[in-house]
């Protein structure tokens, strides 16, 4: 049953499409409108049956010249608060240099952990900044942010505390994930267990006393951690009481994602690798895989995540640009669409729930975020495209009319009145 209207009406949509993305389809309702109060969603429904009950409570009618509405992206997997430039070694790589090459000349993630941990907090803040606006611009309402580019604590926090001022910033929302165990740093290179210990026993925590993340994330992958070390990591994690999520099979089978499931993860990430085993164990636990075709273009890649594996069990797909600046500098959600349906096989419908309420879910986000529902937030963006498909097909196209979050308007190419 519906809930009772509120006597006022802040803000009334009409002559508009929506893709709602409730129902884990896009859920289409063509001559919609849609009624905002504050912060959130109250009503969602035909035009002509809103007209009555709505109208003549309103402040304020926004025609919308029969764009269409969607949710606001997910951005739920970035690494984007980084400081220094690898743009040298894409040229290196474009001239044929390895990775091992482009190491020894000391660029790799150790690059950036070096200018990371060089850089002061008004510098990461800058840099992240502009990508955060980039984002906007492409429809992006709430994102996921990982530190990871510190490896020692000073850096691991810093980097924490530049993602809550830029949550304070930005209007969108901005969720801090702790990747401590991201790689290995130089001063533990001949002790990893030793760099395990101090995660645990001290970053965890310190980040936990000053109330930093609400998730932790790993790096399981033969170039990074174990099973075994990563477990020590999610075991303290969920003592402390973060939700757990993990980078899982995106180089090699290391089975990690079976075992991030038994911790209950939010989400497994990349699964390039993963076993129908694994799988299975995701499906048990409700866990979302988080897709990323930004790396996979980014490196080359050709072994796909299990697309048909996820459809069988039912395991929802979220995708990502998995901003970051070794594997994928991507900074364009709709590109990120069309990778999804070039390379991964996705459907546009699957691919804009991946962006959407399956983004939402990876975060632990889908009570309030994701899909354009009454008692949601009025996180909605106005596309003046012919159909949803359009974000997939025309390939980093974003005709973005006006982007609202929580119920203010932050970009507004539309007549108002
Ligand atoms: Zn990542």
């Amino acid at each position: 049953m519906e809930t009772p209207l509120p006597d006022k009406i802040d803000t009334l949509f009409i002559n508009c499409h929506l893709a709602t993305m409730a129902g884990n389809a896009l859920s289409i309702i063509e001559n919609a409108a849609l009624a905002v109060t504050g912060k959130t969603i109250v009503r969602v429904g035909k035009e002509k049956d809103l007209q009555k009950s709505v109208k003549t409570r309103c402040q304020k009618i926004i025609d919308c010249n029969k764009c269409w509405i969607l949710p606001g992206f997910v951005d739920c997997h970035t690494h984007l608060a980084w400081a220094g430039s690898r743009s040298n070694e894409f040229e290196m790589r474009l001239n044929g240099a390895t990775y091992e090459e482009i190491s020894k000349k000391g660029g790799g993630i150790f690059s950036t952990v070096k200018a990371t941990r060089n850089a002061s907090k008004d510098e990461l803040f800058i840099s992240a900044s502009k990508r955060i606006d980039a984002l906007l611009k492409q429809g992006i309402t709430s994102l996921e942010i990982k530190s990871g580019y510190g490896l020692d604590l000073e850096t691991e926090l810093k980097i924490l505390e530049v993602i809550r001022q830029l949550d304070e910033k930005f209007p969108l929302h901005i969720e801090a994930t702790f990747l401590g165990a991201h790689a290995l740093p130089p001063e533990f290179a001949d002790n990893p267990d030793g760099y395990i210990d101090l995660v645990t026993q001290t970053m965890l925590p310190e980040v936990k006393a000053q109330g930093f993340a609400t998730a932790v994330d790993a790096f399981c992958e033969n170039i990074a951690f174990s099973r075994d070390q990563i477990k020590k990591v999610f075991k303290k994690a969920k003592d402390l009481g973060f939700n757990i999520k993990l980078h899982a099979e995106q180089l090699s089978d290391s089975n990690g994602a079976a075992m991030a499931s038994e911790f209950n993860a939010l989400s497994c990430d990349h699964l390039e690798y993963l076993s129908l085993e694994g799988a299975k164990k995701m499906a048990q636990h409700k866990v979302t895989a988080v897709l990323l075709p930004g790396a996979f273009y980014f490196l080359k890649e050709t072994r796909k995540p299990p697309v048909d594996t996820f459809r069988d069990l039912k395991i929802p797909m979220a995708v990502s640009t998995d901003l970051n600046p070794g594997s994928s500098p991507v900074h364009s959600m709709t590109l990120i669409l069309n990778m999804a349906c070039m390379l991964f096989d996705m459907t546009c419908e699957e691919a804009l729930l991946g962006a959407t309420i399956n983004g939402a879910k990876a975060l632990g986000l889908e009570q309030s975020k994701g899909s354009i529902e009454a008692g949601k937030d009025a996180d909605l963006v106005i596309w003046d495209m012919d159909t949803p498909e359009d974000l997939c097909y025309l390939a980093g196209l974003t005709p973005i009319k006006m982007v609202m979050i929580k119920g203010g308007i932050h970009h507004n190419n539309l007549q108002t009145n």
